[in-house]
């Protein structure tokens, strides 16, 4: 096992009814800044109860955060919470209105020329403007995490950044507010959860059995959970553990003491950028030719994988991992997202060279656990998605 450290400071107040709870949680002479997105919020009832909770306190709102916060909305933002001397942020939404708020909470405190620089620096940011979060959406955990992805439609660009300052000071999790969601975000949110394990778990030397164990078990949970919410998201049990297991993939448990890959999330990204796919179907689209391309190094990992999670017996080591892949390409197919590149764009021909090439220029060389992976070792394994 490796070395590692674990704080994490997010205080979660989970199940029915806490968002009523939320001013436990907000310094009373707080001035809030309430950000959400498009407005699924004012028609599933959810605005109402955290407008409710916040009732004794002075309020200014900032809607219409897209999916994939856009920095140039994002800054719109951050001049009111200067000129309005915002003392404290809630995020009311998923992902993308989460990751728009971290930016936000570091871009505030920000000293430097251009908060674009929080993107593309790299420099972990250490202290953030305070913020909560109301999860409307289960998928990235970003509700427990300290990362953030932010995307720059001018220049095509989604770039991750993040640190041990933004972290939420608290995340509300009712996993009655996934009784609204419609069911190509469920298959995303439930798309994204398992692909945040795999990148997790999918690497080597293999010797952390614990964690391997709780990797495997929010896999398993994801798989035993999908086709019951996606029939009925307003079954509360299956939206408990749906909400939970998301919140688990990526909340800094599961990469204790492992190596990590994150090479179908970095190369997914460039797709979102490029053409605008939702972000986990571009890991549905990379994964399995990632997995493909990496064989040799992942067999081991891929075919105990395939045993527990899967529960293929039958067959040499090599026969197990292959099939591990392949019941990771059906299980993405039978949430109704498709896995190759040219279902959602007509353009792919010559994404390879671009998004490898968008890695030379960056200074990306190694990708990967053990950074083995070059711009062209990308550039083969999009291709092999096309
Ligand atoms: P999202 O982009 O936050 O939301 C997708 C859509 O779902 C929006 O149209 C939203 O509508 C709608 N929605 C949300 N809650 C709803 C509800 N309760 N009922 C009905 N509709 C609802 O989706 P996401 O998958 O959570 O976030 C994706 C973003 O997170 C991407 O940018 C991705 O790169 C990033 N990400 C971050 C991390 C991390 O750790 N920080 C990890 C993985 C991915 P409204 O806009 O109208 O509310
Ligand atoms: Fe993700």
């Amino acid at each position: 096992m490796n070395n590692f450290k674990y704080k994490n400071p997010t205080k979660i107040l989970f199940g029915k009814g806490q968002i009523e709870n939320l001013t436990e949680e907000i310094p009373a002479n707080a001035k809030i800044l309430m950000l959400y997105g498009g407005g699924s919020i004012k028609k599933n009832g959810i605005y109402d109860q955290v407008k409710k909770a916040l009732k004794n306190y002075e309020v200014i709102e900032f809607g219409g955060i897209p999916a994939n916060p856009e920095y140039d909305i994002l800054l719109r933002a951050l001049q009111l919470i200067k000129s309005e001397n915002i003392t404290f942020m809630l995020a009311v939404g998923g992902g993308s209105v989460i990751d728009g708020t971290k930016f936000l909470s570091a871009a505030a405190l920000y000293k430097g020329d251009t908060p674009w620089d929080l993107l593309t620096q790299k420099t972990p940011t250490l202290e953030g403007l305070p913020f909560g979060t109301v999860l409307t959406l289960p998928a990235t955990g970003s509700e427990m995490n300290s990362g953030a992805v932010i995307t720059r439609a001018e220049t095509k660009e989604k770039l991750a950044m993040g640190g041990p300052g933004l972290f939420p000071v608290f995340s509300i999790l009712d996993p009655q507010v996934i009784a609204s969601i419609p069911e190509r975000q469920l298959a995303n949110g439930i798309a994204d959860a398992f692909t945040h394990v795999l990148e997790q778990y999918m690497t080597y030397p293999i010797g952390a059995s614990l964690q391997d164990r709780m990797a495997e078990s929010v896999l398993q949970t994801l798989i035993e959970v999908a086709p019951v919410i996606i029939k009925n998201p307003k079954d509360y049990t299956a939206a408990s553990n749906f909400m939970w297991s998301c919140t688990m993939a990526l909340n800094g448990l599961l990469p204790l003491g492992v190596p990590t890959d994150w090479a179908v999330h970095a190369i997914g990204h460039e797709l979102t950028a490029l053409y605008g796919i939702d972000h986990a179907r571009t890991l549905a689209v990379i994964a399995p030719s990632h997995y493909r391309y990496n064989f040799d190094r992942k067999k081991e990992k891929l075919a105990l994988y395939a045993e527990r999670v899967w529960n293929i017996t039958e067959g040499t080591l090599e026969e197990k991992a292959n099939l591990g892949i392949e019941k990771t390409e059906s299980f993405f197919h039978e949430l109704g997202i498709k896995t190759k590149l040219s279902d959602y764009t007509e353009e792919f021909d010559g994404t390879a060279n671009v998004i490898s090439n968008r890695f030379k220029d960056r200074g990306w060389l190694g990708l990967g656990e053990h950074k083995a992976l070059s711009p062209s070792d990308v550039a083969k394994i999009v291709e092999m998605a096309y």
